[in-house]
């Protein structure tokens, strides 16, 4: 049974009781009076028919034994009590009382009912009797002629048959009121029924939607006040999935954003709390896990960025600050913050990410690029410019061979350096077009050999070619002459003077691989990472004075992968390095 049916049920008890208690307590109350009224009628009729018995018998002291029988006796006639009392209050007679008790009696003349007839009067009073211990209505009459009054005649009657008379009818109120209070009981339970049903399955309607249901619907008929309630709470769900579903929408564009974007974004509170943070803020500062509504400090231990965001929280203009981030490997990033607007209640701070590290390294390749080009180009310069003054300089005569062969040399190496850096810039900036065709590198491998065989011979070394008959790839030709002839140069100018080149060619699913393979004096393994850059070389002091700039790898590099293709190199000191590269295969022809 719910609490509502509960309640409309005791308030139906209540009302029951309450009606049932106000309308048989005035019943009562009435019933009582004309109760008393009839007795007074009965009472005022006896004692007149005792005065008419008595006639002229006066009421004296004397004459207590006759005047009691004769109470008695009247007593027994009337069916009630009759006293006889004297002028004097002293009574003279009484039915209720035995003779010998009767001069025990105490004097009644101050009785109201007796002070009352003496005066003339007649008087009615309802009391306990004090001799009888009962409950009586006194009814007093003057004895003798009116006017002079020689004594009380007194009739009594016992109040038993009023209180009988009420006392059935309150049983039978009480009566009443059971029945009234079962009845209401099963009547407002039935109705309490009905009325709590429907709102019931409103309670529960109302409590799956509250839950997140929001797709349940009440489906009422909207004829009476439940119906327009169920009907509105309908709508609200209605209004509330779709908002719901919009939000998501939202948050899921928003997502998608914030997780496609290359910069990081954190959105934290007044007291550095995250609200939000993108995956690639994550990935910038290595943190793993849930990271939204712990402290900034927790989740990431950067004095620099801490120190950004709080002068971000602290100033409305916005901030831009470079920190260094040290692990896994160290990043230069760059952060753009600002507060959010001051009007908003919830102030904090958003700030964007942007990982520098690429630009800086680039910008730093580029300024020792330039540091490098100079210092290349002046060398040469200035030992032109000393040989040049020195030849001024020399009376005529004197032998200027010497001379003049240092500063050819020195020429030549300032035109291979203008050379190897103009094709440089070229491929860099895509200025030189590459036309991709078939080419054939065994026969291309075959040629260069061939070539290079006087410098092959002088240097006590061989050169083999190993692995397929024919791999023809798709690629520019002069390009893949110059990466060969370049590998194959480096592998017998870092070659001991006595060795063996290996030049294995063979095809793979989709590229063919190339490997030149020496025996020379190998690279440290600290130098291999860098041995693609510009002007990084291992002995700077060898290369130069092999002729090199420094520059051939970087080119080497630069042209396979503008052929789709690319190149790794192994290798350990004093054992050989071993150049790898890879371009595509041509495509098969159907002719
Ligand atoms: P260089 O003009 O100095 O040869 P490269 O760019 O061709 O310039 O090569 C860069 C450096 O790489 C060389 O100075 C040399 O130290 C190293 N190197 C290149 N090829 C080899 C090799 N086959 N064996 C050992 N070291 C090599």
């Amino acid at each position: 049974m719910s609490r509502l049916q509960l309640r409309i049920m005791a308030a139906l008890g209540v009302l029951v009781v309450a009606v049932v208690g106000v309308t048989g307590g005035l019943a009562e109350r009435g019933l009582r009076e004309r109760e008393m009224t009839r007795l007074e009628g009965v009472l005022d009729e006896r004692a007149r028919m005792v005065r008419e018995v008595l006639g002229g018998v006066s009421l004296r002291s004397t004459e207590i034994a006759r005047l009691d029988a004769l109470a008695d006796r009247l007593g027994e006639v009337t069916g009630g009590r009759v006293t006889l009392i004297a002028p004097d209050g002293i009574v003279l007679g009484d039915s209720e009382v035995p003779v010998e008790g009767i001069g025990q009696l105490e004097n009644h003349a101050d009785r109201p009912e007796v002070v009352r007839a003496l005066a003339g009067a007649t008087g009615t009073v309802r009391r306990s009797s004090q001799t009888l211990k009962r409950s009586l209505i006194y009814f007093a009459v003057p004895a003798g002629e009116a006017g002079a009054p020689q004594g009380v005649i007194r009739v009594a009657i016992g109040t038993e048959s009023a209180e009988r008379a009420v006392n059935d009818l309150r049983r039978e109120l009480i009566l009443a009121a059971a029945l009234g209070l079962l009845a209401a009981v099963v009547l407002s339970y039935l109705i309490s029924w009905l009325m709590t049903r429907y709102v019931a399955r409103l309670r529960d309607g109302v409590r799956d939607i509250a839950d997140g249901q929001l797709e349940r619907r009440l489906l009422w008929d909207p004829r009476d006040e439940l119906g327009e309630i169920a009907e509105s709470i309908d709508r609200m769900a209605e209004q509330l999935r779709r908002q719901l579903d919009e939000a998501n929408a939202e948050n899921e564009r928003l997502e998608a954003v914030l997780g496609s974007m290359v910069e990081g974004v954190l959105v934290i509170d007044q007291e550095k709390v995250i609200l939000l943070a993108n995956p690639r803020f994550r990935e910038l500062f290595s943190v793993w896990g849930e990271v939204e509504d712990r402290p900034l400090g927790e989740v990431v231990r950067n004095v620099d960025l801490d120190e950004a965001l709080s002068l971000a929280l602290d100033q409305h203009e916005p901030s831009i600050r470079e920190i260094e981030v040290g692990s896994p490997e160290p990043r230069q990033i760059l952060i753009h913050s600002v507060r959010f607007p001051s009007q908003n209640t919830q102030v904090g701070a958003v700030a964007v990410f942007h990982d520098m590290t690429d630009i800086r390294r680039l910008e730093e390749v580029r300024s020792d690029f330039i540091a490098n080009a100079s210092h290349e180009l002046r060398t040469p310069i200035t030992s032109i410019r000393g040989f040049a003054e020195t030849l001024l300089n020399t009376p005529p005569g004197e032998d200027l061979n010497s001379y003049l062969k240092v500063i050819e040399r020195n020429a030549e190496r300032l035109s291979n350096l203008v050379d190897d850096l103009l094709e440089l810039s070229r491929i860099e900036g895509q200025r030189t077009l590459l036309q991709l065709d078939e080419v054939e590198l065994v026969e291309l491998a075959k040629h260069l050999v061939d070539d290079l065989g006087p410098r092959l011979a002088g240097a006590e070394l061989e050169a083999v070619i190993e692995g397929d008959e024919e791999v023809t790839v798709w690629a520019d030709r002069h390009a893949t002459e110059r990466v060969l002839a370049n590998l194959v140069n480096n592998a017998i100018q870092y070659s001991d003077p006595v060795g063996r080149i290996r030049i294995s060619l063979h095809e793979e699913e989709h590229r063919a691989v190339v490997e030149i393979e020496d025996q020379g004096i190998g690279i440290p393994s600290d130098d291999l990472p860098r041995i693609f850059e510009r002007f990084y070389r291992v002995d700077r002091a060898r290369s130069r004075s092999l002729g090199g700039t420094g520059l051939g790898l970087s080119i080497v590099k630069h042209l396979v992968q503008g052929m789709s293709g690319d190149i790794q190199v192994k290798s350990q000191p004093g054992t050989g390095s071993c150049f790898r590269f890879t371009l595509p295969k041509a495509p098969v022809r159907n002719d």
